[in-house]
């Protein structure tokens, strides 16, 4: 398969629903976003969705995340809305914040990974949010990566990792946030952060309250322990280039590096 770059700004109507076609045709399209660039398929499309995982080679396991448009699409996601959401939709959405709710009945297991919960996002990027709303449907899409490397953050990123696997990539530059989204859990009495990113803890607290840290954030899971984030379990951001760790000052570091 060929894939395509495409530059895509908000108002290109003529390309961006080009692009949604493809969604609206059951194919997979990579598309910036604020954190990194995502994979996208339509949610309620489960042959789509599964291109996903085959492309990204992502474990069954790991559930995807559920992109809107629009506040008003959460309804159709999530099985209720708790009061907390709205708090963190009036701060953080759109931005670089995913909640994980009690699903809709509506979205499938595959997206879920057979969880009764679900992870929603809106992205702040003009073009991701405009694109989404010219497929008329929510976007489910991980990080647009190979399982297990570095996440993108350019179009040409996504490219040297997924070119001939997808027909086409929406070039929007480069991701501004360039991590990624926090993911907070809104199922139990006490919000709890599932993974840490762009938006920290204690903006969480000043506007939630108390906010628990995931036992797995930080330390490795122990033996059985069961991940509330599946993706924790999984190796992640491992890059091809050999790292060195240099254990000693900053002086005797310089020296290394400029051999
Ligand atoms: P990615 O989009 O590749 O950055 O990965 C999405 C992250 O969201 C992974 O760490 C998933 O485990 C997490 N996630 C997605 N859905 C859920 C869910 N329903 N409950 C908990 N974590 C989720
Ligand atoms: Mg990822």
């Amino acid at each position: 398969m060929k894939t395509k770059i495409v530059k895509i700004l908000p108002g290109d109507t003529e390309n961006l629903e080009k692009a949604a076609k493809l969604i609206k045709c059951g194919e997979i399209v990579a598309i910036p976003t604020e954190t990194v660039y995502g994979l996208a398929a339509n949610v309620y499309d489960e042959s789509a969705v599964g291109k996903i995982f085959k492309a990204k080679g992502r474990p069954q396991d790991n559930p995807l995340i559920v992109h809107i448009s629009k506040l008003s699409q959460l309804g159709e996601i999530a099985a209720y809305i708790p009061d907390s959401l709205k708090v963190l939709a009036e701060h953080f959405m759109p931005g670089p914040l995913t909640v994980v709710l009690p699903k809709n009945p509506k979205i499938s297991d595959t997206v879920t990974a057979g969880l009764s919960s679900v992870a929603v996002r809106m992205p702040s990027h003009e073009t991701a949010r405009a694109f989404i709303s010219a497929c008329l449907v929510p976007l489910a899409a991980p990080s647009a990566n190979i399982s297990g490397s570095p996440s993108p953050t350019s179009a040409k990123h996504v490219f040297d990792d997924l070119n001939g696997k997808i027909p086409m990539i929406i070039d929007g530059g480069e991701c501004s946030v360039g991590v990624e989204s926090t993911v907070i859990s809104l199922l139990g009495d006490v919000p709890e952060v599932l993974r840490p990113g762009a938006v920290t803890l204690e903006q969480l607290q000043s506007v939630l309250g108390e906010v628990k840290v995931n036992r797995a954030v930080l330390a490795p899971l122990q033996k059985n322990e069961k991940a509330s984030s599946p993706g924790m379990k999984h190796k992640h951001y491992s890059p091809k280039t050999k790292i060195i760790t240099v254990k000693s000052s900053a002086q005797a570091f310089v020296r290394y590096v400029n051999g």
